[in-house]
């Protein structure tokens, strides 16, 4: 028998709920997030060990530590459930691929939706469902997803159709590229729902927050025996099983021979919503070696700034890149990092987003920044150097990455030519090509068009990358969704729909 984990509110430290109170409730009754009240850690022994488990047993053995109110079954059964084989592309669903100038590559998109958001978003229904059995087991459960375009189709592909869930996702209209938006509009299922927003992914995602705290539609919902959950990295359950893609990947260097044991290795993430580069931060503090962790950001540079300064600042423009799934200025996330690297102080998280929400900005103390130096880097690339960054790669090495990627693998760069740091370096592989096959096409020189079909078949041509069944198949499904409105309106529609 494991040792019980709880989780505590970062708004409210005195709030304690176990694990499947924690991932069936999404977010604390006061706004804040949840996080691990005590960290697990592992030996250099037991890590070592990882290298002869399957991806879905490494899931397992993260697991246990931290969902202790779960049956070890429980716990099997979901990551089987999750981690099956034939869900990913030669049933390897995190594999690491060393580029030919010795950068590794953890390549997080071979799964059913094509991103990086599979890794978490095939596993959270998993969670969820036994989560809702043990605290709510007469209660549907009603997803409310604000996405930047792959959380949303993740999400959708993960609950279809899964039993006392009903999943609503909303999208900013024109901030998603057309292969994104093809994948959510063809949603097959009958618990789903898709809706696009007037306004950008900050306009969605403050909707669903004040949604998820607003108490008439809530006890609306607790009439027809539903309540609200969310699949967005705020859930606890989303950010979890990314933490074990870190103990994987170190792993897999451990077997291929590139490392050795105790050897610490930099991480470079594109960073959005701050979920992904979290569960690294994670790992580390769980006994994985680890170096820098380096923040890479497109134009809307909020944490690079924040990083570099302690301010974060989030009055300046909104800009639609090429990498629309970090087009973001509140990352979420973050306030569960300065949680831990304020030692835990409720009251500070509570002043910093009271400031965020009212002024929009607010300033860390220098402890604090200091602490978040000591761990992290972070550096931002524009749209033309992320093209400029695929069309050299490929060229040079024959590696095809994907926009939101090479903000990262630019990031990296300038970051080892200004520190010199040449320690052994994974970077978070977060997106299939195809997914953004037009920006990808003109970045390796060919000429696009408006059919995104076409622009996938002319980038297959050229790039010999094959194309992902589940994305060729899109182009002969039916679109069901075309409903779109003001941010304004995502209570009524919400309240709408589950009438
Ligand atoms: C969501 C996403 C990101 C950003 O990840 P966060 O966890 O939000 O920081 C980066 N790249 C791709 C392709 C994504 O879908």
């Amino acid at each position: 028998m494991n040792r019980e984990l709880y989780y505590q509110s970062t708004r409210d430290a005195s709030v304690r709920v176990t694990a499947s109170q924690a991932i069936s409730q999404g977010i604390s009754d006061e706004g804040g997030l949840f996080v691990p009240c005590r960290l697990p850690s592992y030996t250099k022994e037991e890590i070592a060990q990882m290298q002869q488990m399957s991806y879905a047993n490494r899931a397992a053995f993260v697991l246990k530590d931290f969902l202790t109110d779960f049956t070890q079954e429980e716990i099997r059964a979901c990551v089987d459930a999750a981690y099956a084989p034939e869900k990913f592309e030669n049933g390897v669903p995190a594999p690491v691929v060393t580029r030919k100038n010795g950068t590794h590559m953890l390549e997080l998109w071979h799964g059913p939706t094509c991103a990086f958001k599979d890794m978490a978003l095939q596993l959270l229904p998993q969670l969820l469902t036994v989560s809702l059995r043990k605290q709510h087991p007469e209660t549907t459960a009603v997803i409310l997803v604000a996405t930047s375009g792959d959380t949303g189709k993740a999400a959708l592909e993960g609950f279809k159709d899964v039993d006392h869930t009903r999943i609503l996702v909303f999208y900013p209209q024109d901030g998603v590229s057309p292969m994104q938006k093809r994948q959510m509009t063809t949603q097959a299922g009958n618990n789903v729902d898709v809706c696009a927003i007037h306004g950008n992914f900050d306009d969605a995602q403050t909707g669903v927050k004040k949604i998820f705290t607003d108490s008439e539609i809530r006890d609306e919902l607790a009439h027809h025996d539903m309540m609200f959950s969310s699949a967005n990295s705020i859930n606890w359950g989303r950010l979890l099983p990314q933490i074990v893609y870190y103990f994987s990947a170190y792993a897999d260097l451990l077997a291929a021979g590139k490392i050795e044991n105790g050897d610490r290795i930099n991480v470079v993430v594109p960073t959005g919503n701050f979920g992904n580069i979290l569960a690294a931060y994670y790992a580390g503090r769980m006994g994985l070696p680890l170096n820098k962790l380096i923040c890479a950001s497109n134009a809307n540079n909020v944490l690079t700034d924040f990083i570099t300064t302690g301010t974060y600042d989030r009055n300046r423009d909104f800009h639609t890149t090429v990498s629309p799934s970090m087009d973001i200025l509140v990352s979420s996330n973050l306030e569960r990092l300065l949680f831990h690297l304020s030692g835990g102080s409720d009251l500070s998280v509570r002043t910093w987003m009271k400031a965020l929400s009212e002024t929009g900005a607010y300033t860390v103390d220098p402890a604090t920044l200091r602490d978040v130096q000591a761990r992290f880097a972070a550096g931002f690339c524009d749209d033309a150097e992320t093209a400029e960054t695929i069309g050299r790669i490929f060229r040079e090495e024959g590696y095809l990455c994907d926009t939101h990627t090479a903000v990262a693998v630019k990031v990296y760069e300038d970051y080892r030519a200004r520190t010199g740091d040449d320690t052994p370096t994974v970077i978070a592989s977060t997106a299939n090509p195809y997914k953004f096959a037009d920006h990808v096409l003109a970045a390796i020189g060919g000429e696009t068009c408006e059919d995104e079909f076409e622009n996938v078949r002319r980038l297959n041509e050229r790039s010999g990358l094959a194309v992902p069944q589940q994305l060729a198949d899109l182009a002969e499904r039916t679109v069901r969704f075309t409903r779109s409105i003001d941010a304004g309106q995502m209570k009524d529609t919400v309240l709408s729909l589950l009438s």
